[in-house]
């Protein structure tokens, strides 16, 4: 048997957790938004505010629905805000020793029928579940940046997840009106199993002097059709996440073939982060991105 949910908590107010929080109460469920700095739960919800709007002035949204579901948004200052939550998602910073801080502190203070996800790009949903005191109701809800914007949403189950776990999270993921591949507990999952080593491989690309910054995206953007070359990419996720992402493929799956390229552990050892740091393969401080190289 699968359950509805109804209010969803969300513990971390950056990024991804403000983006679940925004798709969350545009669907109509009430949101308990919990994070450890109370400046990134007003933060967030300033974000989500602004995002709303723009989608009000593109034509997406009416003002009395932004006003409605930002009055569904209800701020978590302690933890035990989130006792009454069907489900809560984690999108904390991506620290196991953080996540499993939290968890501890967390299951004591729930239902205990309430479903608990994480939306980990990387760390396995078995190990994650196991630090739990409900591996069955414990599932991998893994969202893409920036989530308003994003249709798919990869579901993971640990070895323990229930099937009605897995069907309650489909259930919830639909209610956002996105669309739910399934990815067994492998490193990475399917999104970033695949796009990592591409952008990896363009870094390479660009080491071993094949091409240029500029040549590179061109090619992929005219020869390969993507939207976005893929050192474009690589700053537009952080090339801190790439490179973590890539020493979870390369320790967890033992495999050469996921070498990080040398120069991308250059850029992130210069705090050469992309866009969030205003340099990475392009330099973003100027009016027009340049290349870095
Ligand atoms: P972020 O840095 O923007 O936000 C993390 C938030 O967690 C911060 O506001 C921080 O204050 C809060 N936090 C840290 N420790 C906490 C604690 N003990 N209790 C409560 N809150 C705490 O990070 P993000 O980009 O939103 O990533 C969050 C999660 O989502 C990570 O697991 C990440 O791997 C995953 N994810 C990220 C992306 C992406 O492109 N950024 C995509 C998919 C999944």
């Amino acid at each position: 048997m699968s359950g509805k949910i109804g209010t969803v908590g969300i513990v971390g107010a950056g990024q991804m957790g403000g983006g679940i929080a925004h798709v969350s109460a545009l669907a109509g469920h009430t949101v308990l938004l919990h994070d450890i700095s109370p400046d990134n739960i007003e933060k967030g919800i300033a974000t989500i505010s602004g995002n709303m709007a723009r989608q009000v002035a593109s034509g997406k949204l009416d003002e009395k629905t932004r006003q409605g579901a930002l009055g569904r948004i209800v701020v978590a200052k302690a933890m035990q805000d989130l006792a009454t939550a069907d489900l809560v998602i984690e999108a904390a910073t991506e620290d196991e020793s953080v996540k499993r801080k939290i968890f501890a502190q967390l299951c004591p203070l729930l239902n205990p029928e309430a479903l608990l996800a994480t939306n980990t790009s990387s760390i396995s949903i078995t190990r994650l579940a196991a630090q739990t005191d409900r591996p069955e109701r414990f599932i991998g809800i893994h969202f893409m940046n920036p989530v308003p914007l994003m249709k798919l949403v990869e579901l993971v189950r640990g070895i323990a997840t229930e099937d009605s776990t897995f069907e309650t999270a489909k259930a919830y993921v639909s209610s956002l009106d996105k669309t739910v591949t399934v990815a067994e507990d492998f490193p990475a999952f399917i999104v970033n199993r695949i796009l990592l080593p591409m952008i990896n491989e363009a870094i390479y690309t660009l080491y071993e002097g094949v091409g240029s910054v500029e040549a590179i995206d061109t090619a992929m953007k005219l020869g390969a059709n993507h939207p976005m070359g893929p050192l474009q990419l690589a700053d537009f996720i952080g090339l801190d996440t790439c490179l973590s992402i890539m020493q979870v493929l390369h320790d967890g799956l033992s495999d050469s073939k996921y070498r990080p390229c040398p120069l991308l552990v250059k850029y992130v050892e210069a705090g050469w982060l992309g866009r969030k740091t205003g340099r990475g393969f392009y330099d973003y401080r100027g009016d027009q991105p340049v290349p870095t190289r």
